[in-house]
This record gives C-alpha cells, sequence and structure tokens, in this order.
C-alpha cells in the first residue's frame, strides 16, 4: 500500500518514512503544496494514506487538502500538525481530513492511526483483510486475536503490526502450501516496486520470534530451500506424529 507524506520538517518526513517502510509501505514524502498535489493527481487510486502537515510553504495543508479533496473523496487523509487550538482542528475536518494528530507525537499511536485508516482503504477497496482466518487462532503456544491484533504467548501479551497480521492471515489460509517468497510478496503487500524479497524473510523472522519455542529450529513456518516458505498450524513435530499413527 501506498503512503503520501507531506512534511517540510525533514527530520519528521525521514522518521515517518522509516517506519511505514519497515511496514513494507511504499512512501512518498513531499515537502510542499505543489509537488504533493502533482503525486497525488499522478498516482490517483494508487495512494492509500495521506499524512499532511499543516504549515507548509507556498500552500497551507489546509488548501491541499481541499484540493485533494476535489479530486479524490475516498483517500484517507492524516493531518500532523503543532497547531493544538479547536478551530484549527474544526477547519481541517471542515476540508475533510480524517484523522488530527498533534506534535509532538506518539508514534505507537500514530501508526495505529494510520492502520485503522489503512484497513478502511483496504476495505473500500474491496481487499478485505481476512476472509476466511477466525477471530482467534492458536498456533503452537501463541494465541492470536485479529481483532484486537494481539499475539499471548505463555501471559505474555504483544501487538502485532498490521503487515505482520496480514502475513500471517495469509500464512493460514495457505496452510500446508509451498509459497514463494516473490508470490507472498505479491499477495501480501501487493505491489513490488521497491520491495525485495528479504522483507519477505525479515517478517517471517518477525513471525517466529512470536510464535516460535525455538526461532531458530521453526516448527511452524518452514523454510523451503531455494522457495520460500510453508505454514504448519499445528506444528512440523505434531503432523509427522499424525503420519506415522
Ligand atoms: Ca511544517
Amino acid at each position: 500500500m501506498q503512503i503520501l507524506i507531506v512534511e517540510d520538517e525533514t527530520a519528521i518526513a525521514e522518521g515517518l518514512r522509516f517506519n511505514f517502510e519497515q511496514e513494507g509501505y511504499d512512501v512518498t514524502v513531499c515537502c510542499d503544496g505543489p509537488s504533493a498535489l502533482e503525486h497525488f493527481d499522478a498516482q490517483a487510486d494508487a495512494i492509500d494514506l495521506v499524512v499532511l502537515d499543516l504549515m507548509l510553504p507556498e500552500m497551507s495543508g489546509y488548501e491541499i487538502c481541499s484540493k485533494m479533496r476535489e479530486s479524490n473523496p475516498d483517500v484517507p487523509i492524516m493531518v500532523l500538525s503543532a497547531r493544538t487550538l479547536s478551530e484549527d482542528k474544526t477547519r481541517a475536518f471542515d476540508c475533510g481530513v480524517d484523522q488530527y494528530m498533534t506534535k509532538p507525537f506518539a508514534l505507537p499511536e500514530l501508526l495505529s492511526r494510520a492502520r485503522n485508516l489503512l484497513d478502511r482503504r483496504r476495505r473500500q477497496k474491496g481487499k478485505p483483510l481476512a476472509k476466511q482466518t477466525a477471530d482467534r487462532v492458536t498456533i503452537g503456544n501463541a494465541d492470536v486475536n485479529f481483532r484486537t491484533y494481539e499475539i499471548t504467548v505463555e501471559g505474555r501479551t504483544q501487538q502485532l503490526t498490521t503487515m505482520e497480521v496480514q502475513l500471517l492471515q495469509y500464512f493460514i489460509e495457505h496452510e500446508g502450501a509451498v509459497l514463494s517468497r516473490q508470490q507472498i510478496l505479491k499477495d501480501v503487500w501487493e505491489q513490488a516496486a521497491e520491495i525485495s524479497t528479504r522483507t519477505v524473510d525479515n517478517f517471517v523472522m518477525r513471525l517466529r520470534r512470536y510464535v516460535e519455542t525455538d526461532p531458530a529450529e521453526p516448527c511452524h513456518f518452514l523454510s523451503v530451500r531455494g522457495t520460500g516458505y510453508r505454514f504448519l498450524m499445528d506444528g512440523y513435530a505434531a503432523s509427522i506424529d499424525t503420519t506415522t499413527d
């Protein structure tokens, strides 16, 4: 999915870019209104979220938002601004923004709000998150809640990111099948422009750390040499047991 960041403070823009790219999103940064609108109009339906600063050179964030809304009423827009006054927020919402966050912001909150907007966008585009997976799934010692994005292992609960959840659901939907890195990238990330298959490896490593008793000797997320991965809900040892019965 694609995110457009409109921000003239380089440190903030690059910090956001880093964190969104860690999630496997495709990120574009524009530091003023005209270039942002040019990119927005050219990409049209491909953009899934706009993160917009209000105080920018040349054109205000309000103006940018209004123009974006004229050409596309559906793309989620999240304002990120140092302005904390109620009238600033009202004006922004009147221009059509979906979320308003004040600077300085807490990164987990920002990522969580972005995740909600991206999920909404995904549903809007007719790509539901979970087609067949249940709300709760048990994989070995791990209990996964797909409603809250939480994974609990031996009483310890951790928050999963959107891409971790999507990859996990993909594995569950294709349980037992050998999945190539390219196929996973294509199906889960949907576009592979600047994302390498190494991203898949990194995310599988993350899932192994959550789920596997020994991530170095995985029994659920198996490596298939030269190809990719194979997921087993009940684990490798358990599947051997059933075949020898
Ligand atoms: Ca600014």
